[in-house]
């Protein structure tokens, strides 16, 4: 309720308005069925026509389905359920942004895709400065994705019986993940008990796929195995009791993995943080103090200005699953004064879900975001995630720089109202 007595009344009022007009509606929801809208959820030029037509358009609306939509839905159909078209976003570059990577090595341009004004401005900024100071160095640290099975148990004897059995069955669990998947590989396998109950946390390497359905496939044989073979009685399980991380900031990402764990690096030098940024170390690293402790007090998984800006939009340009921003924005962002007066940058990432390969990596704009990069296809999964990484980096020392020359406001005003 929003506060004083006479605002809860106020608001009291508006939701006994809302309800006494939900039991209006109800009786016209109830005529129309819903299944005559919904129908297959197969997506080719055919049904598209016809969902269109049960929306009230004779012919679908050319800004979200043309002629080049019509000749490539087909190609969409195991990205999309229901289609109707698409939605153009607007598609910018920055760069070069030079990587030093392990994997990644040379001057990458960046797409970015977004709707959002200054964001390509401010990351285009970060890469040409971090290319002018030489390049950032980028380490792939760490990589796995895991699926984490839950199972209930009478009381913790059995959960303990079960956690011996399930122990014995890893090479087997290696086995049957294998029979599913020729590039997923299950590595490990960590048990959380909690009473009565046991989250089964498998881990896996997934090649060139950020693999959230390699995990869940190969999972789901150890877990209909376990389900139907266990000889200690299963109360109920399911195949993912949340523990993964999937999909959202968790306590476990400084402690482990999800997808690409990554530090990235730049030194600059004064003169480069004055001529491109306006300002100077000193000012950058007091900026990083109160920010790194405002972040605290407000309670934020890791410490960082904004990795979900950069991360959303390269995400959506190269076909990556979107949603994975939740966990993929968890990071720590450290500044300090190098023994030359200049700045030491860096950015840890232990979350970053990127494929070359799989899910809407292999879609032609997509595709074709992949290509400018030069990491489509096998081998280049480990690579893209260096070049994440320092495209995070770019981000943070755009936007700290901005904010320390009071720009930040400014910049704004005059590329998305100017
Ligand atoms: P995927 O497209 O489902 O699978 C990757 C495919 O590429 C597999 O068939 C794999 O074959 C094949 N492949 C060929 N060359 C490969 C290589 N070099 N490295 C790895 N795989 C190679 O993609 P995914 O990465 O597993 O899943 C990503 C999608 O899952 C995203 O679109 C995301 O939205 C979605 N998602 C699913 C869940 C879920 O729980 N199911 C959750 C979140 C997101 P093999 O398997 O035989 O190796």
């Amino acid at each position: 309720m929003p506060g004083s007595v006479d605002k809860n009344k106020t608001y009291l009022s508006e939701l006994q308005k809302m309800v006494s007009e939900q039991q209006d509606v109800i009786p016209v929801l109830s005529t129309h069925n819903p299944q005559k809208i919904v129908k297959s959820p197969r997506t080719n030029d055919e049904m598209v026509q016809k969902r269109w037509a049960l929306l009230g358009h004779p012919t679908p609306p050319i800004s979200l389905y043309n002629e080049q939509d019509k000749s490539l839905i087909e190609t969409y159909g195991k990205n999309i359920e229901y289609g109707i078209g698409t939605v153009k976003i607007p598609l910018g570059i920055a760069g070069p942004l030079r990587v030093n990577g392990i994997h990644a090595k040379g001057d990458f341009s960046i797409p970015l895709a977004t709707t959002e004004a200054a964001l390509v401005a401010s990351y285009h900024r970060g890469a040409c400065l971090i290319t002018k100071a030489g390049g950032a160095n980028s380490a792939l640290l760490n990589e796995s994705v895991g699926r984490s099975p839950g199972f209930a148990f009478n009381s913790i004897l059995e959960a303990g019986t079960f956690i011996a059995w399930a122990t014995e069955q890893y090479p087997y669990f290696i086995e049957l993940a294998g029979s599913k998947t020729r590039h997923g590989k299950l590595r490990d396998m960590k048990i959380h008990m909690e009473g009565n109950h046991v989250y089964v946390y498998l881990e896996y390497t997934t090649g060139d796929a950020s693999g959230q359905n390699m995990v869940t496939i190969a999972t789901n044989a150890i877990y209909e195995y376990i389900m139907s073979s266990c000889p200690v009685p299963i109360k109920y399980g399911f195949l993912e009791a949340n523990f993964s991380g999937d999909k959202k900031a968790s306590a476990m990402s400084f402690l482990s993995v999800r997808g690409k764990k990554v530090t990235t690096e730049v030194n600059l030098s004064r003169e480069l943080i004055k001529s491109v940024l306006h300002t100077t170390p000193e000012k950058m690293l007091n900026y990083w103090s109160m920010s790194a402790l405002g972040g605290v007090m407000s309670g934020t998984i890791g410490v960082q200005g904004h990795y979900a800006n950069g991360l959303a939009a390269f995400y959506i340009a190269t076909g990556q699953d979107a949603a994975c921003v939740a966990e993929s924005a968890v990071g720590v962002t450290r500044f300090e004064i190098n023994p030359q007066g200049g700045l030491y940058a860096s950015v840890t990432m232990p979350n970053i879900m990127v494929g070359s390969v799989g899910g809407g990596t292999g879609l032609s704009s997509q595709k074709e975001c992949l290509n400018i990069l030069g990491l489509s296809g096998d081998g280049k999964a480990r690579a893209l995630a260096e070049v994440v990484g320092a495209v995070c980096l770019a981000g943070e020392l755009s936007i700290i720089g901005a904010l320390c020359a009071d720009h930040f406001a400014n910049a704004h005003q005059k590329l998305a109202r100017g």
